[in-house]
């Protein structure tokens, strides 16, 4: 049985700062004062006790409780899941995250009163929604522990709900802990005042070794399987677990790959580029689908809760409110999803150019994508290593326009005739 951890695959060194947070987090809780003996720079009570001087720093900042982290890493080397992971060993019963008690066990499930989470809906979070959440973070843990909330895509938050989030960190209740995962610490993610006001938990993106390893214990998958899964996601675990499981997945990723060998003109170059917005429709269509409707069952159920007592009437009035919300999130959270789709298309594409490169250099590093090594390497013969540099760099160059708002029919129309040209 492995603890609240063992999910987080190649994350060593953050899963050892978070479990001695954990640890020091237990023992806050037994403290019976108020002020602890110290080591804990979390606590504004602290510096009143001083007399308006700053808090004294703790001893080891690293062993240290605090009330704010930043768990930052790339897409897919598990910021949500440290985080949770993080939150279960706070409500943990037995201070550690052992990961079979009840406040482990709602923690993950997503059933913790004091744990509240919030995964973006759309393109960003907005302000409403964030000050909500903040007021009822200000209550009294009803476990008795900690009220926790966690931020999902932290860098998708708009400025009024980031200055509605910092308020609350600048000023925190004394048992409220905000765990926030956002990309990176660069200030195009995550402001620079909230950023000076957590500690940051560095996530690296895990060795595909590790990522085989996690598929074939967790997941029961089998090892030839799980390897090359590992190493066709380049590090991201959830991608890797997918392509292992789902045909699906793995046509996509298929027809990504012969792109390069499609591209024989002008023409080609166009119905390249819309076959790939097509299927990145198709997969966004797909994921939103499975969502939509948890929600919509989430929505009546909530609905239904309240429509044989004594509020029907006010629950129906605001039902109508509620559905109109629902489609507006879930037009937006369509639209992302759609990016994301994408966007996995073309990391996928860019690992093959990067394969291309690698074979014309004769470098000794294993290839991304194991079953289409053989076209890359043709590609290195015809294109050498320049040409397939200058393809990669389309494709990096088509994922940059994107993130700046470029329409993505438009970008990957110049990005497939910049790969058909060389
Ligand atoms: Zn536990």
């Amino acid at each position: 049985m492995t603890d609240v951890f063992g999910d987080l695959v190649g994350q060593d060194e953050a899963v050892a700062m978070l479990r001695r947070a954990a640890a020091s987090a237990a023992a806050l809780l037994r403290t019976p004062v108020t002020v602890p003996a110290g080591g804990h720079d979390d606590l504004d009570a602290l510096a009143e006790e001083y007399d308006g001087d700053p808090a004294p720093a703790p001893a080891d900042p690293g062993a240290g409780m605090t009330h704010a982290w930043i768990f930052t890493g790339p897409p897919g080397s598990g910021r949500s899941v440290a985080a949770r992971a993080f939150a279960a060993a706070l409500e943990c019963v037995h201070g550690t995250g052992c990961g079979s008690c009840p406040g482990c066990h709602t923690t993950l499930t997503g059933t913790h009163a004091d744990v509240r989470l919030v995964v973006p809906e759309g393109l960003s979070i907005g302000v409403n929604e964030m000050r909500a959440l903040v007021l009822r973070a200000a209550s009294a843990p009803s476990g008795g522990r900690w009220q926790i909330v966690i931020i999902e895509d932290a860098d998708r938050l708009t400025e009024a709900a980031g200055n509605a989030l910092l308020k609350a960190i600048e000023e925190p209740p004394p048992r409220t802990v905000f765990l926030l995962c956002a990309p990176s610490t660069h200030p195009d993610d995550i402001s620079v005042t909230i950023r000076s006001r957590c500690r940051v938990v560095p996530l690296r993106q895990p060795p595909p070794a590790a990522v085989a390893e996690v598929l074939v214990r967790r997941d029961g998958i089998a090892p030839d399987v799980a390897e090359w899964a590992a190493a066709a996601a380049q590090g991201h675990v959830g991608r890797a677990r997918r392509l292992a499981r789902d045909p699906e997945a793995r046509q996509r990723r298929d027809a990504v790959l012969a792109v390069p060998r499609r591209l024989t003109g002008v023409g080609a170059a166009f119905d390249a580029a819309s076959a790939l917005i097509e299927a990145a429709e198709a997969e966004a269509a797909a994921s939103v689908a499975e969502i939509d409707e948890a929600e919509r069952t989430a929505l009546q159920t909530a609905l239904g809760a309240g429509g044989t007592g004594r509020g029907a009437a006010g629950a129906m009035r605001g039902a109508a409110g509620q559905l109109k919300d629902l489609e507006k999130r879930q037009k937006s959270r369509a639209t992302r999803a759609q990016r994301d789709a994408l966007d996995r298309a073309l990391v996928d594409l860019a690992g093959f150019y990067r394969d291309a490169i690698v074979m014309a250099l004769r470098a000794p590093v294993a290839p991304v994508h194991t079953d289409t090594a053989s076209l890359a390497g043709a590609g290195a013969q015809k294109w050498d290593a320049e040409g397939s540099l200058r393809r990669l760099e389309a494709v990096l160059e088509c994922r940059a326009a994107i993130e700046a708002n470029v329409k993505p029919r438009i970008a990957v129309e110049a990005m497939m005739l910049a790969l058909w040209r060389g």
